[in-house]
């Protein structure tokens, strides 16, 4: 399909069957019953189905589509897409191209090949999708291939949630149910659906492909397994919001222009922090949906890269020594009616809406404060937070100067003013006044009010944005849940504020203004009891925990079946990635470290014995030898120690002390194996070293 757009904004969702294309396809009739579907008012009926599939498949053609795929996100936590074509062929020889309501709504792939935790036996194979019709479907160029992509959740043949869309549609449910109640409760009579919203800040890495295909660990796991820190690093502060590289601008403007026909607001884009690191962020959407999109553009990166010589690197830590990258989730909650229910407005003491959320929100993050850290818990998250350029483990909540002093006065007894921000004196007479925010940012926290949103912060850059959102969204809604069994028997102002005081008190622990990569930081946190499960596999572990599971229950999002299968699910993804990043560790130290290693070794050796034979002192290439012998054997003993909890590993049956032994046997062996290989890198002959290096890798472009 060859389109040529005048403008960005006849470019912008060109490939989305959104609104006001169904507006113009749609009989009127239909469309008005699908905007009620759309608000929860009804279900789709078949008629109404077969129709817009109708217009759908007409408008996909159009684009140059041949197929139509259930586009769904099973528990690896990537996209799984399985494309029928529309063709239906009549009996003579020919085709028309069809595509029925029931084809939309519904779509039946072979679960058995994707992870189900024991949901689901490998004989009893049937899953199913359904379309998220809140989530519009778009058509997808890929090369030559067109297809019409259809949003949908995914589960097994008893309805249980085999994906990561369907529990976060559930707290979507859940979040709206119990708001509106409170809203309705304070008095608020005119919102009738309230829904979380999500701005997800990506961050990424580029390196020259012709880097990333000499080095096996970041082809087959996504980040450098060895590397010697680079002379230069991060320390010059010259890279953060720099100037953009021609190369790579061009590779963003082509993202942007991707996403943008996708109907993906890509919105803002720079350098950041670390080397060859960089940062994209959209327009935030519902969570759904800004889900979706960043599904998208996760899959758009890595795609155009190829097309610029390059490889994105979605990994939370690709470089040991620099910065890993983050997702950044903007979280918020709005009604129908357009207001951000935490826009805390010019005077927050005497909102009174805002306050009940606030504190409610509060409330929740420090009651299920392990369930937030496990929702952000993998690997590769595991070598960011807590390494001096991430959040650590323990999670707090940054309020700022000017909520702290309302939530103080809360505490004790009611909220009577709001310090203001006032202007900006910049010094300079050509200059108008600037308003200053009433609170700075804080940059270190976990999870931090940013004006009229919180910014959690610990999410790594691969994972999905639905779990930690789902989880947000259920431990919100079953505080406010609590809120409005108070507040639906006295809504009197003393009795909210009363609510209000109470909570603020009991959970005034977990709030934190200061600067949480600070030392004294898990120190001052242990003495409040906060918790600080470090790696992946406690917090894991904690997931069903009694409170989690009656949480999850009680806000139907998810059984507690359900949650132990994700459990599962997550114990045996961390196993199975350490298990390959050990192997390439192995198979690399192996197959390219010690061989080339042992060629420098035999060089120098040469060299000792003929600059001896001619009479001349060789002590100092005698030195280099011992040195470079000495850190082979300690290479091999270290191999060999990492083959030997491998295998301990490997011959363990249950899921969970498996992966304890992954962590513990397999994960701590990997260090002593790095470091004696990077200490070979350091003085073994350049010409001879068989992998780029991280000067290379983060400074060529
Ligand atoms: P910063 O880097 O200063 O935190 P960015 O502009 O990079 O800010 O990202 C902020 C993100 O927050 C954007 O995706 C933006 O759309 C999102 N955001 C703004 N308002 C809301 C809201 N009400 N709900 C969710 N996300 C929001
Ligand atoms: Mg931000």
């Amino acid at each position: 399909m060859s389109q040529s757009f005048e403008t960005t904004t006849e470019l912008f969702g060109s490939n989305v069957f959104n609104e006001s294309t169904m507006k113009e396809r749609l009989p009127k009739d239909v469309f008005k019953s699908f905007k009620k579907v759309l608000s929860g008012e009804k279900v789709l009926d078949v008629d109404t189905a077969n129709v817009i599939a109708n217009a759908m498949k007409d408008w996909a053609i159009e684009k140059g589509a041949t197929h139509y795929c259930h586009w769904f996100q099973p528990m690896t936590g990537l996209t799984a897409e399985k494309h029928d074509s529309f063709i239906s062929p009549v009996g003579d020889g020919t085709t028309v191209m069809e595509f029925s309501g029931k084809e939309l709504i519904q779509g039946e792939p072979d679960a058995s090949s994707f992870p189900s935790g024991g949901l689901r036996v490998t004989f009893e194979a049937r899953g199913y999708t359904a379309w998220d019709c809140t989530s519009p479907v778009f058509v997808k160029e890929d090369g030559k291939n067109i297809t019409l992509f259809i949003p949908s959740a995914f589960c097994s043949y008893n309805g249980q949630a085999l994906d990561k869309k369907t529990p976060l549609l559930r707290s979507m449910d859940a979040l709206n149910k119990q708001a509106v109640r409170v809203l309705k409760a304070l008095g608020n009579t005119t919102t009738n659906r309230v829904t979380s919203t999500l701005g997800p800040e990506q961050e990424y890495f580029l390196v020259d492909r012709t880097f990333y295909e000499a080095r096996l660990d970041l082809v087959l796991a996504g980040r450098t397994l060895f590397g010697a820190p680079s002379p230069r690093g991060q320390e010059m502060d010259d890279h953060y919001f720099g100037t953009l590289h021609e190369r790579v601008a061009s590779y963003m403007n082509e993202i942007n222009v991707e996403l943008w026909k996708l109907g993906v607001s890509a919105k803002t884009q720079h350098n950041e922090v670390s080397p060859a690191q960089y940062e994209l962020a959209p327009i935030f959407a519902t969570v759904n949906v800004a889900t979706d999109h960043n599904h998208l553009t996760m899959e758009t990166m890595e795609k155009v890269a190829n097309r610029h010589g390059f490889v994105c690197l979605l990994h939370e830590k690709p470089f040991a020594g620099v910065n890993g990258s983050g997702k950044h989730v903007n979280w918020s909650i709005g009604t129908d009616c357009g207001i951000n229910l935490l826009d805390p407005g010019d005077t927050p003491h005497d909102n009174m809406v805002f306050l009940v959320f606030l504190t409610a929100i509060i409330r929740a993050v420090d009651k299920y404060a392990k369930l937030l850290r496990a929702s952000v818990a993998n690997t590769g998250n595991d070598h960011r937070l807590g390494a001096n350029e991430a959040p650590p483990a323990i999670v707090s909540i940054f309020l700022g100067d000017q909520l702290t002093d309302i939530v103080s006065q809360l505490a004790e007894g009611g909220a009577k003013e709001s310090k203001q921000g006032g202007q900006l004196e910049l010094g300079i007479s050509t200059l108008p006044p600037l308003p200053r925010d009433c609170t700075d940012r804080n940059r270190t926290s976990p999870f931090a009010f940013t004006g009229n949103r919180f910014e959690f912060r610990m999410v790594g850059s691969s994972q999905s944005t639905s779990g930690p959102v789902f989880v947000l969204n259920t431990i919100v809604a079953e505080v406010l849940s609590e809120f409005a069994e108070v507040i639906e028997k006295d809504s009197s102002n003393t009795a909210v504020q009363a609510l209000l005081s109470k909570y603020v008190k009991e959970h005034h622990r977990i709030l934190f203004n200061g600067d949480n990569y600070a030392a004294e930081w898990p120190i001052e946190a242990a003495k409040r009891g906060l918790p600080n499960l470090k790696s992946t596999v406690d917090s894991i572990l904690s997931i069903n925990d009694k409170e989690n599971v009656a949480v999850f229950e009680a806000q139907n999002v998810l059984s507690e079946e359900e949650l132990e299968a994700r459990m599962d699910i997550l114990l045996e993804a961390y196993s199975m990635k350490i298990n390959i990043e050990a192997k390439t560790m192995i198979q690399m130290a192996k197959r390219q470290i010690i061989p080339a290693c042992t060629e420098y070794s035999a060089t120098l050796a040469d060299a000792v014995a003929s600059i001896t034979a001619a009479g001349v002192d060789a002590s100092a290439q005698k030195d280099v030898l011992t040195k470079v012998c000495g850190l082979i054997s300690e290479l091999s003993g270290a191999v060999a120690a990492l083959e030997a909890g491998l295998e301990k590993a490997g011959a363990i049956e249950e899921t969970d002390k498996q992966a304890i032994s992954f962590r513990d046997d397999v994960f701590a062996a990997c260090t002593p194996v790095r470091q004696a290989a990077d200490s070979l890198e350091q003085i073994v002959d350049a010409e001879i070293w068989p992998l780029p290096t991280y000067a290379e890798m983060l400074f060529l472009r």
